[in-house]
C-alpha cells in the first residue's frame, strides 16, 4: 500500500483514515469502487475504525477530566450511534425523534442529554415517561411546560439550565456564543432562572450546559470556553446553594475541510485538561461533577465518504464542469448551502484513479435543476469522464440528514457501514 499524494489537500485528509492501493482508494480496507459497484451510486460510506479511532483520541485527551456524548444531530444513522455506543459514549438529542434513534440503536435512558430551543410538549412527554438522563431548559414556557407535564409526578425532572455565554468566542465557523441567540438563557440573566426553576418541586437541578459554537479548530480557544464554562457553573452552584451534579461545556470541536485549515491538536487540547482539572477541583461546588463534552462534527465527520457517478463531463464557455449523479440534495455543505458565508470547495478525489495527476480544475455538478447544486468548484482532478466516481472527503457529519433530499425527486443514497473489513447497507 502506498499512502496518498501528500501534498494535495484531499491527499492530507485521505492519509489519517484511508489506504491507496494500485489505483484504488480503500476505505476499511475495500475500495470504494467496489463498493460503489455493489451498493450503487451516489452513496455514504462510514468506516467504523476511523470514528472508533476519533472517539478513543479524544477520550485520551480528556482523560481525568470530561466524558464524550456523541451529538447525534451530526449523523443520526442508528449504525452509526451504535459504533459509538460501543466505545463508551453517551449521546446528546434534541428532538423525540432523535430520542427513538438512540433507543433503538442502544442507547441507555440515563445516558440521553435532551437539548434544543422548541420542544414540544408531546416530546417533553415522552421522554419524561420513558426515561432521561437530563432535559437542557431553554425557556421559561419550557419551564412552565415540563411543570404541568409532570403534574402528579412523584420523581423530579432531571434537568440542566441551558446558556449562553457573554464571551464572544473566536474561532468558530458558527459563533453562537456572546450574541443574541435563539438558544438557552443569556448568562447575564441567569440568575432569576436559577430561582424560578429552584421553586418549583418539579425539578431535579442537576447542572449546566453551554455550547459556545462549532467547528473550532483551535485547541487554546476551546480550553478557554471550557474554563469559562466552569466558572459559570461555580457561579450558578453557589446560586443554587448546593454542588452541581452535570457541568455539560458543549461540543463544537472541528475538523479541517478546506485548504490551509489544520486539523485540532489533541495534545494541545491535552496540555489544558490539568489547569481546567485544577479549576474544577478548586471549587467545592463543582469538583464533584461530571463534566461532558458533546462533539458531533469530530466524532464522525473524517470517517464519511460521500461517492458519485460522472454522467457527463462538458465544457461550457472554456470551462470544464463534470455533471455527477450525486450533488446537494444528498450533502448539502459540500454544495456550500449549509450555512457557509464562503463557499469553499470540501476535499475531493477520483477514488479509482488515483494513480494519476491531476490534469484538470472542474466544477462537479449534481443532478438538479439550480445553480446552487455544486460539490466542488475548482476541483484538481484527472481528466475523468463517464462513468468515473468522485469522493466527497469529511463527509461522515451534517451530510445526508442535513440535506434537502425531497429536492427534485431524486432518490435517497446508499448509507454503507464498514467495520472489520465488512461493508453493509444501513440505510433506513
Ligand atoms: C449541534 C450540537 C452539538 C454538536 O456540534 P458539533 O459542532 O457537531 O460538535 C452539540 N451540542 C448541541 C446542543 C448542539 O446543538
Amino acid at each position: 500500500m502506498t499512502s496518498i499524494d501528500p501534498l494535495t489537500p484531499a491527499g492530507r485528509l485521505a492519509g489519517d483514515p484511508f489506504t491507496v492501493e494500485g489505483a484504488d482508494l480503500l476505505i476499511g480496507g475495500i475500495p470504494v469502487k467496489v463498493l460503489a459497484e455493489r451498493f450503487g451510486t451516489p452513496l455514504y460510506v462510514y468506516d467504523a475504525g476511523t470514528m472508533r479511532r476519533s472517539h478513543d483520541r479524544l477520550a485520551a485527551a480528556l482523560a481525568g477530566f470530561a466524558a464524550i456524548h456523541y451529538s447525534i444531530k451530526a449523523n443520526p444513522n442508528p449504525a452509526v450511534i451504535k459504533v459509538l455506543i460501543g466505545q463508551g459514549a453517551g449521546v446528546e438529542i434534541a428532538s423525540l425523534g432523535e430520542y427513538r434513534l438512540a433507543r433503538s440503536a442502544g442507547a441507555a435512558p440515563e445516558n440521553i442529554l435532551f437539548a434544543g430551543p422548541g420542544k414540544r410538549a408531546a416530546e417533553l412527554e415522552a421522554v419524561i415517561a420513558e426515561g432521561i438522563g437530563e432535559i437542557h431548559l431553554e425557556s421559561l414556557e419550557e419551564i412552565a411546560r415540563i411543570e404541568r407535564l409532570a403534574a402528579g409526578r412523584s420523581a423530579p425532572v432531571p434537568v440542566a439550565i441551558r446558556f449562553n455565554p457573554v464571551a464572544e468566542v473566536q474561532g468558530g465557523a458558527m459563533r453562537m456564543g456572546g450574541r443574541p441567540a435563539p438558544f438557552g438563557f443569556d448568562e447575564e440573566g441567569l440568575d432569576g432562572v436559577i430561582d424560578r426553576v429552584q421553586s418549583s418541586r418539579t425539578f431535579d437541578l442537576r447542572g449546566v450546559h453551554m455550547f459556545a459554537g462549532t467547528q473550532i479548530l483551535d485547541a487554546d480557544i476551546l480550553a478557554g470556553q471550557w474554563a469559562h464554562g466552569l466558572a459559570v457553573a461555580g457561579r450558578v452552584a453557589r446560586r443554587i446553594g448546593r454542588p452541581l451534579k452535570t457541568i455539560d461545556l458543549g461540543g463544537g470541536l472541528g475538523i479541517p475541510y478546506f485548504a490551509g485549515e489544520a486539523a485540532l491538536d489533541l495534545a494541545r487540547l491535552a496540555s489544558h485538561v490539568p489547569a481546567l482539572v485544577a479549576a474544577q477541583q478548586a471549587d467545592p461546588l463543582t469538583r464533584d461533577a461530571r463534566v461532558v463534552v458533546e462533539p458531533g462534527r469530530f466524532l464522525v465527520g473524517p470517517a464519511g465518504l460521500y461517492v458519485a457517478r460522472v454522467l457527463a463531463a462538458k465544457t461550457s464557455r472554456g470551462a470544464r464542469f463534470l455533471v455527477t449523479d450525486g450533488g446537494m440534495h444528498h450533502h448539502l455543505a459540500a454544495s456550500g448551502n449549509l450555512g457557509q458565508i464562503i463557499k469553499r470547495d470540501y476535499p475531493v478525489l477520483a477514488p479509482a484513479r488515483m494513480g494519476e495527476a491531476a490534469s484538470v480544475t472542474a466544477a462537479i455538478a449534481g443532478p438538479l435543476c439550480t445553480p446552487l447544486d455544486m460539490l466542488a468548484r475548482k476541483a484538481a482532478l484527472p481528466d475523468l469522464g463517464e462513468g468515473d466516481l468522485i469522493a466527497v472527503l469529511q463527509s461522515g457529519a451534517y451530510g445526508l440528514t442535513a440535506s434537502p433530499v425531497g429536492f427534485l425527486g431524486h432518490p435517497a443514497p446508499a448509507e454503507v457501514l464498514v467495520d472489520g473489513g465488512e461493508a453493509r447497507l444501513v440505510s433506513r
